[in-house]
């Protein structure tokens, strides 16, 4: 080996092992900042050392590239936290994209020289069928998540059925290419069908459920790169894409379990459709409460949890949250955050924004960890929360939500629920918490309201909205 061919491998080797410590760090919120550090340095080892590679033939192409992903990447950074699913998702369109066009350019090159084994077909077939189907339905996703494309589920008869063929035919299409590499007339096939697939697979999915389906493409997209790092005889994309396969895929399962749902659910269950709110049998009455009287009741509270929910991230209203830990904590009261593990609309939407409000990571408890305490707590403090602590989960075997772990907020003595109407959440049924007898609601934007409450917190004079 050369001595340029030495720093590549040990370039990798580097690289390689940052991927793991950033995936590790990035497990807790006080490890998170190191671990993104780590990961950047990890992705600047891996192109340092790619530029160094001997067989490198084109500097010119490859700054071409860095520049068009720099100038495409920059105002994709800049979207606002709430947009973050839909930027996600055209990131993995890009990595799936990226791998297909790869696959596609190595087929043509081995089928011009001769090079093409069963071994590089069978890669490239992998690498094609996962990377096209990623980029579209990750494109599809996103545009279900930014609404430009019909959120609700489309569905049609047979659906299910029209889309395992068309995949069925792009997989045997691939398996008579890997047998017989030089048949280049189903190449095509291959790429088409799996793009189509792509739509295909996401449209009878609801908008709500794209983050979950978001996370599995992440495992497609890394498993896609797996492939690309056989086809390139590159180690390190191997290492990373199956890193990026797994993570992808445990947080989708994480996802689900914490919503009780299955796969199956997720991907065929069309279950985003927002079902009219349920009918009561007798007209049911809420009580409410000014934030006047919020901050009257969290005065004389000794324990105060907050739970937020996908409101606190539409109303933006962390610094208030924090505002009001500060003015809580300030007078002795005990005050944590109860965190549920798909409160919002992606994994750690919660814990980002109340990080960015500057609000001590001590502070936050896991949804298993704070259950036990919540009977003795004075007060429970629901911000935009709605399925996350819908009691129903517990009991009603009918509700769709039957199943799902939940914060539960309703035993505590009193329950404070922050929102703008008694609009449902994202699974589209009545909250039975807010007609509670120990519950208040305090209408109107989380932001707002909390913004209210600590000024009456600190003495200040509050408007009546
Ligand atoms: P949710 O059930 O969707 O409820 C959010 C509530 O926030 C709504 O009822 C809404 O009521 C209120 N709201 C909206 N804007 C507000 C504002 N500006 N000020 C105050 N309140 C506002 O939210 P959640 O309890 O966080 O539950 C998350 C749901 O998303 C779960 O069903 C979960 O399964 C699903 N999900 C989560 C993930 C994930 O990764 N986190 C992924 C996929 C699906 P009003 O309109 O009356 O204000």
């Amino acid at each position: 080996m050369t001595t340029a061919q030495h720093i590549t491998q040990a370039s990798y080797l580097l690289a390689a092992a940052l991927f793991i410590f950033s995936l590790r760090w990035l497990n807790s919120p006080k490890t998170a900042r190191q671990g993104v550090a780590a990961g950047v340095a990890g992705m600047v080892f891996a192109i340092g050392g790619t530029l160094l590679h001997p067989d490198i033939v084109s500097y010119k192409w490859i700054a071409i590239a860095l520049v068009v992903g720099t100038v495409v990447g920059i105002p994709l950074s800049w979207v606002p936290l709430t947009a973050v699913p839909q930027r996600t998702a055209l990131s993995h369109a890009f990595g799936g994209l990226a791998a297909g066009l790869v696959g596609t350019a190595k087929y043509m090159l081995w089928l011009e020289d001769g090079g093409l084994t069963h071994f590089r077909t069978a890669a490239i077939v992998v690498e094609v069928i996962l990377g096209f189907l990623t980029f579209t339905g990750s494109l599809m996703a996103a545009g279900k998540l930014q609404e430009v494309l019909p959120t609700r589920p489309l569905t049609y008869r047979n659906q299910n059925v029209v889309n395992f063929t068309l995949l069925g035919i792009a997989v045997l299409s691939g398996i008579y290419l890997i047998v017989n590499p030089e048949t280049w007339q189903l190449f095509p096939v291959v790429v088409v069908l799996s793009l189509v697939f792509g739509v295909l697979l996401i449209l009878p999915i609801g908008g709500a459920d794209m983050p979950t389906v978001i996370s599995l493409l992440n495992s497609y997209a890394g498993l896609a790169a797996v492939a690309m790092g056989f086809v390139l005889e590159n180690m390190l994309l191997v290492i990373a894409g199956a890193l990026d396969g797994s993570s992808g895929f445990i947080l989708s399962v994480i996802m689900c379990r914490a919503m009780n749902r299955s796969f199956t659910n997720v991907l065929f269950g069309a279950f985003g459709q927002v079902s009219a709110v349920q009918a009561a049998g007798e007209a049911r009455t809420v009580k409410s409460a000014t934030p006047q009287d919020v901050a009257d009741i969290l005065e004389n509270a000794s324990s105060v949890v907050v739970v937020p929910g996908y409101g606190m991230a539409v109303a933006q209203a962390q610094h208030r949250i924090r505002e009001l830990y500060d003015q809580l904590t300030k007078r002795g009261i005990q005050c944590r955050f109860a965190i549920h593990p798909v409160a919002g609309r992606m994994p750690g939407h919660m814990n980002v924004l109340l990080a960015e409000a500057e609000v001590p990571y001590t502070a936050l408890a896991e949804m298993d960890d704070i259950n036990p305490d919540l009977p003795q707590t004075d007060v429970v403090i629901v911000v935009g929360a709605n399925d996350v602590v819908n009691p129903a989960a517990r009991h009603d075997t009918k509700s769709p939500i039957y199943g799902m772990p939940i914060i539960n907020a309703d035993k505590a003595k009193t329950v404070i629920a922050i929102k703008r109407s008694m609009n449902p959440g994202f699974a589209g049924i009545e909250n039975e918490l807010y007609y509670a007898d120990n519950c208040l609601m305090a209408f109107g934007d989380a932001k707002a309201v909390l913004g209210d409450i600590v000024k009456a917190l600190s003495g200040e004079a509050v408007a009546i909205h």
